[in-house]
């Protein structure tokens, strides 16, 4: 058999070919739960589908004869017009994307199974409440019918009848809705509902199959990295009813509190419903515990059954399942989405429990969702005016103008505002603007519907069930209780770890994650704070994070104050100074002097104006980091960037000398300002070439950095200076300047007395380095990636340019999945990164390598420096702590 496996035949460790959903029902059926029959057609089978535009040879055969097999199993037949079997056609891809592709249900049924299914069951209203709700799925998803013709009619069924709950339509009702359905399948589907039930199965599957490109699934991957070309898997499953009366019912549960993490099963059910009505807000759903006082001997079992889930797969499970007049179904199972700080505290709960061993914990969070535990939140001190309060869905603090709908969000948010999108719930057309929201709200649903499970999939705060706000929609505003409205663009505040929601822009104060990597001691007091434990988890974490991993984490820092930031938040050096902002503000003045110098006095002048305030600055940071390599970069910029703009001068000038008023200094620059003006500023005079072209130029910073360090030896301190030549691409040009910098730091130390351990080395950003790496590595002490650059040399583009430009096509076309200057290319730009150690350590065998730039603090990238055998990474003070922690987690997931 190639493309179809049975349930019975699968494990859980084969998500890639069965998806998810398909390899963990076949755990759960090996596992010995009560899981419907069924089998599930490979993610192969799909991928192979895509590619031909057609079902690939031998799948019908397979598929038929999985049929016949379950067919015998069951003793039906599908849609066998007296005793019909009926099974569901479900999605299923590697990585779980709630609600975006598609499934349909009650697949079998046709004009005359239905009454094969009344009569087998004698409960007609069941047989036709089925057949319409096959009609529905498979009119909207197979036949592309607009849903909301389906749900209209629905509506007016009900409205007809004087209800708003669908339980009191009886068959009668329904059997019209059938004939409705029906006929608006044959005006808007294109054809005639398909009454075989081969040819349904049949068209279903490819359904799921097409389903995988639909735009919001596309969306949805690029969103959460999901890379485009897996495809999905199809499960065909044994229908079970929970919509066959009131001792039947539908529901979904947690084995702990997805958006805490605390002990404890949470979840929802709704009785006489199928599938999706349970989070679909039709009706009002019930907590578990009032399911165990309506069903007691199924809660236990399902009790029982999420302790079974749990213990096998020692983390927290999220499940659906459907009672059929008492008998429990278990219809899917995963590892459930969970807040960060669920994460960390799940972690630490399991350790505890001696489920998971410290390497495990570690695995399990990550870089991300440590992040987002530093974000601020609200200061509960301010004053703030409490409008409403929900559920605490997915934590944050965010404040917004209050949108009604999706497209206004992104419309507002492309104008540069700040949106809360506020809905009564969200369906997966909401998407687009979830994503650009700062914080979803909505007035119904629990932490299992829809906008929540979304919303912790993207880290996104939200609020939800917030059932005092009326919401409406079309009219742009909700009532709350006290009698006030609020309107569109008023700016509100949600609090996702509380559920509360504040008129207005609420303040915010720092995290206690952030005040414990900041040092204060009070965090951990679990007397003091509620989120101590979470600290207490994170501090756990990080400390195993520390002991696991290889690659050291520096900081990317141009101030004292970030140098001393970064330390404390467990920085082992910076790795990258930027040197340049030291010419901005009234030292431009200088800079400006120094271009314009005709002669070498002139311009010695200018340089030695600078060096005192550059020594400043470099003293501070060898300060901040007393014993800890600093990794200074020579001036990169093309100095250009350092003049008046051309066009402003030029106009400055020719005002001036209009009224007779000519200033000499300004026309020499503006002379300076056209000379140097660059078709290609990215490619033109920078960096090396810089410190080439006007030599006093890196000597002046060389001798800066060097008597601010002999200042640090004669304060007492360890100094430890690393001086970077960016922009390299031939080893002579590294020897001209090294041997420069080499020999004003023999003055400086011998005029000073004092002996200075200063390292010489260079960046790699430039292709010509990363092939030539051998030979550059005679004269240097160290490498420093610059993936940045190396990025736009290695594509050949510059990134102000691009990005805006054609990026977002590049994402249409799959040609990114990520943007190569978020997440490193590993392919390429990776391929120079090892290309460029391997070559520099062939000369040099421990030659230091590091990176520097954001690639340093994204987490993939993180994982590919660690398995090239990097020395470190540099990151912004704040992601240090990320690094950190996805510096173990690399280290721990590398091991075999
Ligand atoms: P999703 O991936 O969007 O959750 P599912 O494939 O899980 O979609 O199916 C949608 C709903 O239908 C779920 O509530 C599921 O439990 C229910 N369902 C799927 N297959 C069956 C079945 N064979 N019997 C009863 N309910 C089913
Ligand atoms: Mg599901
Ligand atoms: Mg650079």
């Amino acid at each position: 058999m190639r493309w179809v496996t049975n349930f019975s035949q699968g494990d859980k460790s084969q998500k890639d070919l069965l998806g998810g959903k398909g390899a963990n029902l076949a755990e759960m059926t090996n596992l010995g739960l009560p899981v419907p029959p069924g089998f599930t057609i490979s993610t192969e089978a799909c991928r192979a589908y895509l590619q031909a535009g057609g079902e690939p040879e031998g799948l019908g055969e397979e598929i038929t004869e999985h049929l016949r097999g379950l067919e015998r199993r069951m003793g039906r037949t599908l849609g066998d017009a007296h005793d019909p079997l009926l099974v569901s056609v479900r999605s299923g891809a590697k990585f779980s994307m709630p609600g975006m592709m598609e499934t349909v249900l009650n697949i079998g049924l046709n004009d005359r199974s239905v009454r094969g299914l009344a009569e087998q069951s004698g409960n007609p209203r069941f047989a036709q409440d089925s057949y319409r709700r096959l009609l529905q799925m498979f009119g909207a998803t197979v036949l592309g019918v607009d849903a909301e013709r389906f749900s209209e009619l629905l509506d007016r069924a009900k409205a007809d009848k004087g209800t708003d709950s669908d339980l009191d339509l009886d068959a009668d009702d329904l059997e019209r809705l059938v004939e409705q359905f029906k006929q608006v399948i044959a005006e808007h589907g294109g054809r005639e509902f398909p009454q075989e039930p081969g040819e349904q199965l049949e068209l279903a599957v490819r359904a799921v199959f097409d389903s995988w490109n639909t735009p919001r699934a596309r969306l949805y991957r690029r969103q959460e990295r999901i890379p485009e070309d897996l495809g999905t898997a199809v499960n065909v499953q044994t229908m079970v009813f929970g919509n066959f009366g009131m001792d039947s019912g539908s529901g979904v549960a947690f084995t702990r509190d997805p958006a805490t993490g605390s002990h404890g099963v949470y979840g929802d059910y709704l009785a006489n419903a199928q599938g999706e009505d349970v989070v679909a807000g039709i009706r009002n759903t019930v907590a578990l515990a009032d399911f165990a006082r309506l069903d007691p001997r199924s809660y236990d079992q399902l009790m029982e059954i999420m302790a079974t889930l749990e213990r096998h797969y020692r983390d927290m499970c999220d499940i659906e399942f459907t009672v059929e007049r008492g008998t429990l179904w278990m219809l899917q199972t995963r590892v459930g989405k969970r807040t960060p700080e669920a994460a960390f505290r799940i972690g630490s709960s399991m350790r505890d429990e001696g489920l998971v061993d410290a390497d495990e914990q570690l695995r399990r969070v990550t870089g991300d969702q440590l992040a987002s535990l530093m974000f601020p939140r609200f200061d509960s001190s301010a004053e703030r005016r409490l409008v409403a309060r929900g559920m605490n869905a997915s934590p944050g603090a965010a404040v917004g103008k209050v949108v009604f709908d999706s497209p206004t969000a992104v419309q507002w948010t492309e104008r540069g505002e700040q949106v809360i999108l506020l809905r009564k719930e969200t369906n997966p057309d909401d998407l687009a603007g979830m994503m650009v929201a700062q914080g979803i709200l909505t007035s119904r649903g629990g932490k299992t519907s829809h906008a929540a499970v979304v919303a912790r999939g993207m880290g996104r705060t939200c609020v939800c069930g917030a059932e005092s706000l009326d919401v409406d929609a079309a009219a742009r505003e909700a009532r709350v209780r006290d009698g006030g409205v609020l309107r569109e663009g008023d700016v509100i505040s949600i609090d996702g770890a509380t559920g509360e929601v504040f008129l207005g822009d609420v303040p915010v104060v720092d995290s206690l994650v952030v005040r414990h990597f900041e040092g204060d001691e009070t965090v951990g007091d679990p007397e003091q704070d509620a989120g101590a434990d979470v600290v207490q988890a994170v501090s756990q974490v990080m400390a195993h994070a520390d002991v696991r991993r290889r690659l050291q984490v520096r900081a990317n820092a141009d101030t004292g104050e970030d140098a001393a930031r970064a330390r404390r938040f467990g920085a082992e050096g910076i790795g990258l100074c930027r040197t340049e902002h030291m010419f901005l503000g009234d030292r431009r003045e200088l800079v400006e002097r120094l271009i314009v110098a005709e002669d070498e006095e002139t311009q010695q002048a200018a340089l030695d104006a600078l060096l005192p305030l550059q020594r400043r600055d470099f003293v501070d940071i060898l300060e901040a980091m007393d014993g800890l390599p600093v990794t200074i970069r020579l001036i990169d910029p093309p100095l250009h960037e350092f003049l008046p703009d051309f066009t402003d001068l030029a106009v400055e000038v020719a005002v001036a000398a209009e009224r007779g008023e000519v200033d000499e200094h300004r026309s020499r620059l503006l002379e300076h300002v056209r000379r140097l003006h660059e078709q290609n500023p990215m490619l033109g005079l920078r960096g090396v070439r810089l410190g080439i072209a006007i030599p006093g130029l890196f000597v002046m910073q060389a001798r800066a950095i060097v008597e601010a360090a002999a200042d640090r030896v004669a304060a007492g301190g360890t100094p430890l200076p690393e001086i970077m030549v960016p922009l390299v691409a031939s080893v002579r040009e590294l020897e001209v300047v090294r041997r420069q910098i080499l020999a004003v730091a023999e003055e400086v130390q011998t005029a000073r007395g004092v002996r200075v351990d200063v390292q010489v080395g260079t960046m790699i950003e430039l292709p010509r380095a990363a092939f030539l790496a051998d030979r550059i590595a005679r004269s240097a002490d160290f490498f420093s990636f610059g993936t940045n650059d190396l990025t736009q040399m290695a594509w050949g583009f510059s990134r102000d340019d691009v990005e805006s430009a054609f990026f977002a096509r590049y994402f249409d076309h799959g040609i990114f999945d990520v943007s190569p200057f978020e997440s490193l290319d590993t392919l390429g730009v990776g391929g120079m990164v090892e290309m460029g150690t391997v070559k520099g350590r062939s000369t040099k065998p421990d030659l230091k390598v590091g990176v520097c730039g954001e690639h340093g603090g994204d987490p993939a990238s993180i994982h590919f420096f660690h398995r090239t055998g990097l020395d470190y990474v540099s990151c912004s003070p704040f992601r240090v702590p990320v690094a950190r922690l996805e510096a173990g987690r690399a280290a721990v997931l590398d091991q075999p």
